[in-house]
């Protein structure tokens, strides 16, 4: 039978490599729990489809006049040179996107897109010849336990197919739902972005303690899956060596023993703005690379594997 459920997706990219072991699919859900300031997805946020416009390709320019009077709701403004600019507060609530198809350049575009499980599947069927013997899928986002009732049901198909499953999640989930979905993973990263609850809460708008409640209950669950705690690592937020400590004890107590570290960067900034979003770390935040070899010390000291970036061994 036929499933019913569908996911809102916001990009699907084949032949990833640093995302799970081997060549993989990533699969991108719309919408997400957290707001961190620092999100290089931002178009993950909310749990609808919206538009994005980019101001670097606009022709407008060049005389480019297109989009001039197509939205009916006075979503477009335009500068006295006749740049558009996005009118965030009324395209917020947009259903129909008439804008969208005049602009050939691209310049405003739609993110997400909904898909049935089965068109889901048949995408990564189209790529399974891809992966090899270690490659498979990953479920990122945006958060995909956002969308778990469709996830669940891609799961199980990709258990059937024998799909090597990963995901990168915030952990953030009433903890049977997440235990659910988990019992399908083979392998998770999952950020631990501060061990200090008011910070935790002040730098992604939720508290940590679902979070560690989550990963702490997973582990003691006899979970047979590989669990890579991350962390982006930003200056002057998580950077200490008390906060690098207190994960480690955490650590420690739940058997964990992997954790790789991601140098602040402001990749995500152009989206912000692109959203019509204030980006908050267009200064700050920046890591040198002498500071992550110290943390990356620290952990190792204490018998916790760290990798930097891209570098976590599969
Ligand atoms: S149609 Fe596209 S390229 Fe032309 S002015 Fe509008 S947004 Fe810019
Ligand atoms: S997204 Fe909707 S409201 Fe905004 S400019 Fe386009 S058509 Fe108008």
């Amino acid at each position: 039978m036929k499933s019913k459920e569908k996911g809102l997706i916001f990009d699907i990219q084949s032949f990833s490599v640093h995302d799970g072991p081997g060549c993989r699919t990533n699969v991108f859900f719309v919408g997400c729990p957290l707001r961190c300031k620092w999100c290089a997805n931002p178009e993950s946020f909310g749990n609808k489809r919206h538009v994005m416009f980019s101001a670097n390709t606009c022709k407008y320019s060049s005389g480019c006049t297109a989009c001039r009077n197509a939205c009916p709701r006075g979503g477009l403004d335009f500068t006295e040179e006749g740049k558009p600019i996005m009118n965030w507060a009324v395209c917020k609530a947009c259903e129909t996107f008439e804008c969208i198809a005049t602009c050939a350049n691209g310049s405003l575009k739609m993110c997400g897109k909904e898909y049935t499980v089965e068109e889901l599947m048949k995408i990564l069927k189209r790529d399974f010849s891809n992966w090899g013997s270690e490659g498979g899928v990953t479920f990122t986002g945006g958060e995909p336990l956002g969308h778990h009732e469709f996830l669940l049901e891609v799961l199980k198909e990709c258990k059937r197919s024998q799909i090597h499953t990963a995901i990168e999640t915030s952990s953030y989930i009433d903890t049977p739902t997440y235990l659910k979905v988990m019992s399908y993973i083979n392998f998770a990263f999952t950020d631990v972005k501060n061990m200090d609850r008011e910070k935790h809460k002040e730098g992604t708008g939720v508290y940590n303690d679902l979070i560690l409640h989550n990963i702490s209950t997973l582990k003691k669950s006899g979970w047979q899956g590989r669990l890579v705690l991350r962390q982006p690592t930003i200056a002057g937020y998580n950077d200490s060596d008390e906060n690098a400590l207190k994960l480690i004890e955490f650590m420690k107590e739940n058997d964990l023993y992997e954790i790789n570290l991601l140098k602040f960067h402001r990749l995500g900034e152009t989206k912000w703005n692109q959203l019509g979003l204030k980006y908050a770390y267009s200064t700050g935040g920046t890591m040198t690379d002498e500071r992550m070899a110290e943390l990356q010390s620290l952990y190792l000291d204490h018998n916790i594997a760290c990798y930097i970036g891209d570098k976590t061994p599969f």
